[in-house]
């Protein structure tokens, strides 16, 4: 039997609620894809078995947050597809697409032990690792991100150029552009990501509302630290100083959401709690000298309609409101002999967004 029909033998699994699916009975391990017409060839022989495909992009440096977005799949598909791909085109100039944490080596080894635990439970698995190389993913023009460069590009507007799209103007158009590239090559029932980067969210479900892309969007919940930090693969460049005065962002956006919930509805009285945490904390670290302190910027902390993601000065208590984030951590001006400053030794730049979901009140 070769390798790939002995992949599609299938049995029965029986779910909590009684239904039944064929699922996967390989042991652990999946096909790694590098190319796409094999990776197309192995979707079509799952959807002749009718079987049913989740889709996890990544860039990689797999985390907590990642792998709970794998798991959502898992239960609600027979084969998860996760991408791998670092892509250029959602990187500004300026910013640190060379830098960004590539771990493939410990990448697999989470996949694997988590495709191991799937196995032993009522549940999908892990069958594809989807890792493109650059000239896969942008077979014509060399990926460009200049804001008037060159090349095939899907524009969400004005979505694109809000919040995170003000600051990093390209960041929207390449990942709804990469995104749209990894729909059409494995066209997945469903397409999942998280709740941590909520604008991203908001485009895509735009994106395949308005281009009509045949996929369901599904979000997964924020996975944090246990002191509330949401889990990024850039942490690792924080350190521990800047890691405890990161919390700024999470610890604001908290102040803003307890004004919600105790009634409030006004801009004014929900961020004006968030800008007085952040204030605080960032006159405290003023008041530090270098080698003590870790200095930060506010960019934006925001309460936006949640299907437009425009400011409100109100929110209407039926539709509820997004309150986000973003700050940029600083170099350490002065790291210590011995501290733990975090990779790069904390001269990497940090920028930290979060966001907490105001639900509609009934
Ligand atoms: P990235 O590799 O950073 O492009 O993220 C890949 C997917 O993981 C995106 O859908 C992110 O929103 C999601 N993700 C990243 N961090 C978290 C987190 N802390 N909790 C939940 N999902 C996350």
């Amino acid at each position: 039997m070769s390798r790939w029909a002995r992949r599609f033998s299938t049995f029965s699994y029986r779910f909590a609620n009684g239904t039944t699916f064929a699922a996967n009975a390989r042991s652990p391990g999946f096909e790694i894809f590098r190319d796409v017409s094999p990776l197309r060839e192995y979707r079509k022989r799952l959807l002749l078995s009718n079987r049913t495909v989740g889709l996890v992009p990544t860039m990689g440096a797999l985390h907590d947050g990642h792998l709970s977005l794998i798991q959502q799949a898992a239960r609600e598909n027979t084969d998860v597809f996760v991408s791998i791909y670092v892509n250029p085109t959602q990187f500004g100039v300026n910013e640190d697409l060379e830098s960004y944490p590539r771990t493939w080596t410990e990448d697999m080894q989470k996949l694997q032990e988590l495709d191991h635990k799937l196995a032993s439970a009522a549940s999908g698995r892990i069958s594809a690792i989807f890792a493109p190389t650059t000239k896969v993913m942008y077979p014509t023009l060399p990926p460009s991100s200049e804001i008037d460069g060159k090349g095939s590009f899907v524009y969400i507007t004005p979505l694109a150029n809000l919040l995170e799209g003000a600051s990093r103007p390209v960041f929207f158009r390449g990942v709804a552009t990469v995104c749209m590239k990894l729909f059409n090559i494995v066209t997945p029932e469903r397409v999942y990501f998280g709740q941590k980067d909520v604008q991203q969210t908001v485009v895509i479900r735009r994106m395949v509302k308005d281009l009509y892309v045949n996929t369901e969007v599904k979000i997964g919940p924020t996975i944090r630290e246990p002191d509330g930090l949401a889990l990024s693969s850039r942490n690792v460049y924080l350190g521990t100083r800047r890691r405890k005065v990161g919390l700024v962002l999470s610890a604001s956006l908290r102040e803003a959401e307890k004004k919600y919930l105790s009634g409030k509805r006004t801009r004014e009285d929900i961020l004006g709690a968030a800008h007085r945490i952040a204030t605080a904390i960032s006159k405290e670290q003023e008041s530090l000298q270098p080698p003590q302190r870790a200095k930060f910027e506010v960019d934006y902390i925001s309460l936006a309609d949640p299907e437009s993601l425009e400011e409100v000065d109100v929110v209407d208590s039926s539709k509820g409101a997004v309150l986000s984030g973003a700050v940029k951590m600083y170099p350490l001006e002065a790291p210590q002999p011995g501290e733990d400053c975090g990779l790069g030794g904390g001269t990497v730049p940090v920028r930290l967004i979060d966001n907490i979901i105001l639900a509609p009140v009934p």
